[in-house]
C-alpha cells in the first residue's frame, strides 16, 4: 500500500506536485483555500499573466502538459525597452531562438486541476487550514462557507500553501529553533491593462517583455492571447514619487505623462484603474528546516517565496517537484532519505534564485537604460556564441539552463561579473571591446 498524501494549497505549485505524486501511485488529498477557480471569476489585479521559462517547461514535459501550454503562451524574445525621451531599443534574451513565455496564471492552473482530477487526485474546494496536530500527523481545515472543521490525516504532507503558508507557521511554531527571515523590498506593485486594440489586435509588440525603467522604478508589461497587455507598475510605497503620493486622478494623469509617454493613450482608464487596482507589497522569505522526518515537507513559495524579477518563482516551485519526483525514483518509498535529499538540494538553490531575484530588480530598473551595461551585455553574448560551454551570462544559466542549480548559477554569475568589471573600466572598452586582446584577457582570468 502506497502513502496516502496530503497538500495544503492547489495554486500552481500544489497542483503540480499532486500529479508527480499521483502518477507514482500515490492516493491525494489537496485542500485549498479559495473556491474552484474553474467555476469563478479571477480576482483583478493579482499577477495576471506570468514567464515561464525552461525549469517550469521541464517540469511540465515530465507530466505530459508542456505542449498544451505551448498552446496558451507568448513567445517573448527579449526586453523591449521604452527609454524617457520615447525612444524604444530591442535587446534580445539569450540566443537566437531562445525565449521565455507569458502565460495566464489561471489558465495554467485550471489545466494543472484538471489533469489532477484526471489523476484521481481528490481537491476540496474553500477548506483552510488552520492548525496542525503534529503528533497525530493530522491538519485540521476549516471550511471557509460554513465554518465547519474537519480533520485529515496522513501520514505525508506537503505544505504547499504560498508565501504566507499556514503549513509554515504551524511548522515554525511547534519546531525548536527554526530560522524564519522575512523581508519586503520598498516598492509594492500595481497591474494595469492595456486593452486589446481593434479586433484583437496587439498595440504593442507581441513578443517581448516591456520594459520602461526609470531608475527608482519601474513599469513592465507582457502580453496576453487576446491582444491585451497587462503592466505591472514596480514603485515605492513612500517618498516624493511613491504610491503614497499619487493619490489624485490629476496627479496620477501627469506623472503617467510625463514619465511613460505614450502609455496613457493605450490605456485610457488609467485612474479608474489604478485607484481600483490593489496595491501589493513583495516579500522575501527564507526560513530553514523545510522539512519534519518523513512526514512533512515544504515546497514552492511556502519554502521560498521571493520577489518577481527574475521571473522565476513559479519555476522554482515547478522544479522543486520536478527534483522531488526524481529523488522519489531514487529512493522508493524511503521518504526520510527523499525529503532529506530534497532538502539539502533545494534549499541552497530556493536562497541562490531569491538573492539573484533582488539583484535582478536592480538590472531592470536601471541599468536596461544604460549604454555601458548594453555593451557588457553585448560582450557577454559575444562571448557566449563564440564558447557555448565556458561563457554563460547569468541570465541565460537561470532562465535557459535548467540543468545549471540556482546557487551554481549564483557563483558563476558573480565570478564572470567580476571580470567584466575589470573589463568594463579599462580605457576605450568602447572602441576596443571587439579586440582579440579583450577576448584573451576575459578568456584567462576563467581559467585562472
Ligand atoms: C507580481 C508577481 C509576478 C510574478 N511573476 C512571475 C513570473 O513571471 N514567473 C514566475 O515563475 N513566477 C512569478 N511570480 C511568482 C509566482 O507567482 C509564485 O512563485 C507561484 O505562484 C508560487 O506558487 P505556489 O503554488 O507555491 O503558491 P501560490 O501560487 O501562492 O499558491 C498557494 C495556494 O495555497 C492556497 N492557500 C493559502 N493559504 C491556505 C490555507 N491556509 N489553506 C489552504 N490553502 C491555502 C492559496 O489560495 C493558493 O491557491 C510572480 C509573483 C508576483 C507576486
Amino acid at each position: 500500500m502506497k502513502k496516502e498524501v496530503i497538500i495544503v494549497g492547489a495554486g500552481l505549485v500544489g497542483s503540480l506536485l499532486s500529479i508527480y505524486l499521483a502518477k507514482r501511485g500515490y492516493s491525494i488529498k489537496v485542500y485549498e483555500r479559495r473556491g474552484d477557480m474553474r467555476k469563478a471569476k479571477v480576482e483583478a489585479g493579482r499577477s495576471i499573466n506570468l514567464a515561464l521559462s525552461d525549469r517550469g517547461i521541464l517540469a511540465l514535459e515530465k507530466i505530459g502538459l508542456a505542449d498544451e501550454i505551448s498552446k496558451i503562451s507568448i513567445p517573448m524574445h527579449g526586453r523591449f525597452i521604452h527609454n524617457l525621451d520615447g525612444t524604444t531599443a530591442f535587446q534580445p534574451y539569450g540566443k537566437q531562438g531562445q525565449y521565455i513565455n507569458s502565460v495566464s496564471r489561471g489558465e495554467l492552473n485550471k489545466k494543472l486541476l484538471n489533469l489532477a482530477e484526471q489523476n484521481n487526485v481528490k481537491i476540496f474546494f474553500q477548506e483552510k487550514c488552520a492548525t496542525f496536530n503534529w503528533r497525530e500527523n493530522a491538519v485540521e481545515f476549516i471550511n471557509t462557507k460554513n465554518g465547519n472543521s474537519t480533520e485529515a490525516r496522513a501520514s505525508l504532507i506537503f505544505g504547499a500553501d504560498g508565501a504566507f503558508s499556514a503549513a509554515r507557521l504551524q511548522h515554525q511554531l511547534h519546531y525548536d529553533r527554526f530560522e524564519y527571515h522575512q523581508y519586503y523590498i520598498d516598492c509594492g506593485y500595481k497591474e494595469l491593462t492595456i486593452p486589446e486594440g481593434p479586433g484583437g489586435s496587439f498595440l504593442l509588440d507581441k513578443n517581448a517583455l516591456h520594459i520602461w525603467p526609470r531608475k527608482d522604478y519601474m513599469l513592465i508589461a507582457l502580453p496576453n492571447l487576446d491582444g491585451s497587455f497587462t503592466c505591472t507598475l514596480f514603485f515605492p510605497f513612500e517618498g516624493e514619487q511613491s504610491f503614497e503620493n499619487l493619490d489624485t486622478e490629476e496627479k496620477v494623469t501627469i506623472f503617467f505623462e510625463k514619465t511613460f509617454p505614450g502609455l496613457t493613450e493605450l490605456i485610457p482608464d488609467l485612474n479608474q484603474q489604478f485607484f481600483h487596482n490593489p496595491t501589493s507589497s513583495l516579500v522575501t522569505v527564507k526560513c530553514f528546516p523545510w522539512i519534519r522526518g518523513d512526514k512533512f515537507a515544504l515546497i514552492g513559495d511556502a519554502a521560498h517565496a521571493i520577489v518577481p524579477f527574475f521571473g522565476q518563482g513559479m519555476n522554482c516551485g515547478f522544479e522543486d517537484c520536478r527534483i522531488l519526483d526524481e529523488l522519489i525514483e531514487q529512493n522508493g518509498e524511503d521518504w526520510q532519505t527523499i525529503l532529506q535529499q530534497y532538502q539539502a538540494l533545494r534549499k541552497p538553490d530556493g536562497d541562490a534564485i531569491a538573492d539573484l531575484a533582488i539583484n535582478n530588480f536592480i538590472e531592470m530598473r536601471e541599468k536596461t537604460a544604460d549604454p555601458k551595461f548594453l555593451l557588457q551585455k553585448k560582450i557577454e553574448a559575444r562571448l557566449h556564441e563564440k564558447y557555448p560551454e565556458k561563457w554563460i551570462p547569468a541570465y541565460s544559466q537561470v532562465t535557459f539552463s535548467p540543468y545549471i542549480r540556482y546557487s551554481e548559477a549564483l557563483k558563476r554569475g558573480q565570478m564572470q561579473e567580476t571580470i567584466m568589471q575589470e573589463v568594463m573600466n579599462l580605457s576605450g572598452i568602447e572602441e576596443k571591446w571587439g579586440s582579440e586582446d579583450i577576448e584573451k584577457m576575459i578568456l584567462k582570468k576563467l581559467d585562472s
